[in-house]
């Protein structure tokens, strides 16, 4: 399953998976839900490259599939991890949009004002902004402890990769 790994993976979760893909896109991962309910849905996104992940017993045999057991999102990121191989080389910390997938843009500070709370402006640095949506992403207290989370889920080191896409 693992061995394409010069390419990013697409990873395309049943609507059930939401809160998981979520923590995906957070982690940088190209991560979308749509409805899995049929094998050809599943067959058409293997063929496109696509890796589908489900939690449904019936597509648990299809090769390229990713099964997932646990109702909880942390204990599916952790199979999912595990199941693809992910590492932390792969991660790129807050590069997407949380809300609709999309790669984020390094935004001028001046191109933010009116945009983000007053005390944002005044302290915060490195804004990105969604081309899809424009919703405008800064570091702060709410993206630290979701790296806290992330880590101690982990157990890989993320706070240096919170500026500049975790190289
Ligand atoms: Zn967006």
């Amino acid at each position: 399953m693992n061995e394409d790994k010069e390419r990013q993976n697409r990873f395309a979760a049943d609507i059930m998976l939401g809160k998981l893909v979520k923590w995906l896109r957070v982690l940088g991962f190209d991560a979308r839900t749509m409805l899995l309910a049929n094998r050809a849905v599943i067959e058409s996104l293997l063929c496109g490259g696509a890796i589908p992940v489900t939690r449904r017993e019936k597509f648990r045999d299809i090769e390229g599939v990713v099964f997932i057991r646990s109702d909880h999102h942390f204990e599916q990121l952790m199979e999912l991890i595990s199941l693809v191989s992910i590492s932390r080389e792969e991660v790129r910390l807050f590069s997407r949009c949380i809300l609709c997938n999309a790669g984020l843009d390094p935004i001028a500070r001046e191109a933010v004002s009116g945009a983000v709370p007053d005390y944002v402006f005044e302290t915060a640095s490195d804004f990105r902004k969604c081309p899809e949506c424009g919703r405008v992403y800064w570091p702060g207290s709410h993206r630290r402890r979701m790296i806290e989370q992330l880590e101690s889920l982990t157990g890989w080191g993320l706070k240096e990769g919170e500026k500049g896409g975790a190289e």
